[in-house]
């Protein structure tokens, strides 16, 4: 989409969201703390939680330097709590391997600890300005409507990155810009249920809307639902875990009155595996 560049790049300066990563010197550490959070979970709940986190790790190091029970507890209610884990690892490896420093280079990166695809090309493009295609779930509904003409894009795929690098200009700071204003005009404007193509800047070259969007089929994978999921009761337990004290409670006194025991019970041991929680002798506590 080159020949839309600027008129994305001209809405995007009057409309984009004021968000923190996205002040000037927010730092590396911050943006990659920010797409861990981001991940998985929405932007008004990620906010609070994000400066809070920085106001207590303001480096890798200084949360290197803490228990990963630390990093869980900290997480308190963000959902899919894996990522706390995996961040602290990233903070140790930064910490180790990098000297402190959050890598520039996209290998690197992807070397880190729950770093994927999306999230090490943002750090490159958002707190380095390197040219990359940063390719996330917003940025792909945006490219199957307006240059496939599909309703609904398909599951993620490796040519994703190259149908945005194919559209991306050459200058790097306007290449973030095209990166960031896709995304933002997939979060706010290109929505999955009923986009508002009358403030589109785009709409005079959208294949969807030109087609007479056409009901294309949609693959997406759809969340499995959280009340009475395994997911809940993995929450309760951390839940539970987090305000206890640092040696943790008795396992049997975790969620003893949940009503589906199996459940409980799979909630514990999936949690352990992952690392989130650790058993010892009878007494289960978060990860030290
Ligand atoms: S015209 Fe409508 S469907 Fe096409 S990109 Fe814009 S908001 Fe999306």
């Amino acid at each position: 989409m080159p020949e839309i560049s600027a008129p994305l790049i001209a809405w995007y300066r009057r409309n984009a969201r004021d968000l923190p990563w996205r002040r000037a010197g927010f730092g590396a550490w911050g943006v990659l703390v920010s797409e861990f959070m981001l991940q998985q979970t929405p932007v008004t709940r990620v906010i609070p939680h994000l400066e809070a986190w920085l106001a207590r790790w303001p480096s890798p190091t200084s949360l290197a330097a803490d228990a990963p029970a630390e990093a869980v507890r900290q997480w308190a209610n963000l959902g899919y709590p894996r990522r706390a884990l995996w961040l602290h690892r990233a903070a140790v490896e930064i910490r180790d391997r990098h000297g402190g420093i959050v890598p520039r280079d996209v290998d690197a990166l992807l070397s880190l600890s729950g770093v994927g695809d999306y999230t090490a090309r943002a750090v490159a493009v958002f707190a380095y300005g390197d040219r990359h295609p940063v390719v996330d779930t917003n940025t792909r509904r945006v490219l199957a409507r307006a240059v496939e003409g599909r309703s609904q894009p398909g599951p993620p795929a490796r040519r994703d990155l190259g149908a945005m690098s194919d559209r991306l200009p050459g200058d790097p700071v306007e290449a973030a810009i095209v990166n960031a204003a896709t995304m933002e005009l997939g979060a706010t404007v290109c929505v999955a249920r009923v986009p508002r193509c009358d403030t589109c800047p785009i709409a005079h070259v959208c294949a969807w809307r030109a087609a007479g969007y056409p009901d294309t089929g949609d693959d997406r994978r759809r969340q499995a639902r959280y009340e009475g999921s395994d997911r809940q009761a993995r929450g309760a337990v951390l839940r539970v875990l987090r305000d206890a004290s640092a040696d943790g409670i008795r396992s049997v006194e975790l969620i003893a009155d949940w009503a589906d025991a199996a459940q409980r019970d799979r909630a514990i041991t999936s949690l352990a595996d992952d690392g989130l929680i650790e058993l010892i002798d009878d007494r289960a506590r978060l990860p030290q």
